[in-house]
């Protein structure tokens, strides 16, 4: 991946920036041109909070190059709580808490390192959800 590519990703990556049509409201992630439930063209952004829950999860245990040190590793859909859903790998939580369900909160982390070019990727991954009363 090259340096203005990563560039121009960054917002989506670090702050979870999506989209909301403004004709219906409905919330998009990641952005679209075109709303998919009512179809108009216009669009605001829209920053997600970021909580959200485990939709569905999976293992990877032959992870593509560049994610080798992470071996095995959870990745879930987390459906945010203003609805979409997003594909992302989960860190700092134990293979045995890995659940349908489960509470998650984004946090950015380094997802992998380019080894052509030394570039050092950042990206949003899901963590679980610190419950209030334990902050
Ligand atoms: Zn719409």
């Amino acid at each position: 991946m090259n340096a203005p590519h990563t560039w121009r990703q960054q917002a989506q990556r670090y702050l979870l920036e999506g989209v909301q049509c403004t004709a219906c409201d409905h919330r998009m992630f990641p952005p679209r041109a075109v709303c998919t439930e009512c179809g108009a063209a216009s669009m605001r952004p829209h920053r997600f909070c970021g909580g959200g829950e485990v939709y569905s999860y999976s293992f990877v245990y032959h992870p593509p190059a560049g994610h080798e040190e992470f071996a095995p590793y959870p990745v879930a859909l987390v459906r945010l709580d203003e609805g979409p859903l997003v594909a992302a790998q989960l860190t700092d939580v134990a293979t045995d808490d890995v659940a349908i369900g489960l509470r998650v909160e984004m946090v950015t982390r380094r997802v992998r390192e380019d080894s052509a070019d030394g570039v050092i990727v950042y990206g949003y991954k899901f963590r679980p959800a610190i419950p209030p009363a334990r902050r």
